[in-house]
């Protein structure tokens, strides 16, 4: 039975990086909204943790004063100078960002933090002058009515909420109750990764510059076995293979990760002294190596819900964060207009896309690369090349150069 209702002009379903960046950038144009959430906070997101540029970028966009050691110079982040490659047949190529000249101030382009602090530090930064955010209040279903959205939410006490909107921001993740309320899509095996994290402490032989370190482990199709250094001498562990290839070759991925973890050459030696934190955990990743639509009459998707991820590099926190600064400007549009039909969202897509293209590139490349056995073999010979080293240097200094200022452009015509 429904005990309360509300109306609102806006509502963001999910206040996970793309939740909660859309709602900070609606709270700086100065538009009141309301943004519900199932968890409580701080909550954990299964995740590798990696955070690269585009969060810093999408963070200076909100406040252009703010630098990086604001942002992450606190205990629960560390920095990461890189990342290491391992092959197949264990070599290791390490890929180091150059030091910063003397006196300059410090700045990376990567940094881990466990998601159950990095969120909660955007979770505070909401604006409740304009942010009506409500934790633990569960979307269960959504209805058109109209031209509006019926929404009906479940609270921690068990009690019903209705919330009656225009405009409705999916943001809630793989699972979207957004994305299957207006129709849903099946899940694409190509296009989709299953992936498993588990929390140690004590791995052995990480590097002193806290390098992200990616295997490409042995006698496998392209999949990724990780170690991303935490802060206070944990790691976060997982392992991750397009669904297409776990399907075709049967594959338990579990069984995988715990091969290994215990048996293989280049890994298991490193984590026989080491202690896992928890059982490893399994979670989709929905990739973006497929264009989707994600918009529609009242509404837009965001974040993992518009299967956003980052094909190649599985990272879909900056990609999320940039979708939900994005679609904030559509949103800003549609109640400047009072126009909510598909038409006023139409580039939506556009923009998303357009700054995701070099990513899908790569993605259907390595895809196309079939039969998986030519992988070792490929890898072993492409990793420790001089040019992919330099084209490393070259990457990050441009990185370093520009990205701290450059601006992200949301063209809406
Ligand atoms: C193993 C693994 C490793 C990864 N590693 C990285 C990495 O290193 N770097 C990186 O950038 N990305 C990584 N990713 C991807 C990244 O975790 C996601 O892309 C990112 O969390 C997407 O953010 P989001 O805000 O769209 O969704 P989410 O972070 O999933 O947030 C969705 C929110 O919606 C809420 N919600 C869900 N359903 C409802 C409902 N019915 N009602 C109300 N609220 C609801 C949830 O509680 C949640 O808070 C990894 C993913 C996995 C699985």
């Amino acid at each position: 039975m429904i005990t309360d209702r509300i109306q609102t002009d806006l509502l963001i379903v999910g206040a996970g990086p793309a939740g909660a960046t859309t709602s900070l950038f609606l709270a700086k144009m100065g538009i009141p909204h309301t943004i519900v959430d199932a968890a409580a906070f701080p909550r954990d997101k299964v995740c590798g943790d990696g955070l690269d540029l585009k969060v810093f970028r999408v963070l200076q966009h909100l406040d252009p004063n703010i630098t990086a050691s604001e942002v992450f110079d606190h205990q629960e982040f560390l920095q990461s100078w890189g990342a290491r490659i391992i092959t197949p047949n264990g070599r290791v190529t390490d890929f180091v960002q150059p030091e910063p000249p003397e006196g300059a101030p410090l700045r990376s382009v990567l940094w881990t933090s466990k998601r159950l602090h990095f969120d909660q530090f955007l979770i505070k930064k909401l604006d409740r002058r304009f942010a009506n955010f409500l934790p633990e209040t569960k979307v269960e279903k959504i209805e058109r009515d109209g031209k509006r959205w019926r929404v009906q939410a479940r609270k921690s006490d068990g009690t019903m909420l209705e919330i009656d909107t225009p405009l409705l921001i999916g943001a809630d993740g793989d699972h979207s109750v957004v994305l299957r309320s207006i129709g849903g899509r099946s899940i694409e095996r190509r296009h989709y990764a299953g992936t498993l994290r588990q929390y140690w402490k004590g791995v052995s032989g990480l590097h002193p510059k806290n390098l992200i370190e990616v295997y490409l482990p042995k006698g496998l199709p392209l999949s990724y076995f990780y170690i991303f250094p935490l802060p206070n001498g944990e790691a976060n562990v997982g392992y991750g293979m397009v669904s297409e290839l776990i399907a075709k070759y049967k594959y338990n991925l579990r069984d995988l990760f715990k091969k290994i973890l215990t048996e293989d050459p280049n890994m298991a030696p490193r984590f026989r002294d080491a202690q896992p934190l928890e059982e490893p955990i399994g979670w989709g990743i929905p990739l973006a190596s497929r264009r989707r639509k994600n918009f529609g009459d009242g509404y837009l998707l965001t974040g993992d819900a518009a299967s956003l991820v980052c094909p190649t590099s599985g990272e879909g926190i900056g990609t999320g964060m940039v979708s939900g600064y994005i679609a904030a400007h559509f949103a800003q549009k549609a109640l400047n207009n009072k126009q909510f039909d598909a038409e006023v969202f139409k580039n939506y897509d556009r923009e998303v896309y357009r700054r995701l293209e070099g990513e899908i590139r790569v993605f259907q490349n390595l895809m196309r690369f079939q039969p998986w056995r030519m992988y070792d073999w490929g890898l072993n010979l492409i990793a420790p090349q001089p040019y992919l080293q330099r084209a490393f240097k070259n990457l990050h200094s441009g990185w370093l150069e520009t990205a701290f200022e450059k601006k992200i452009e949301v063209n809406l015509d």
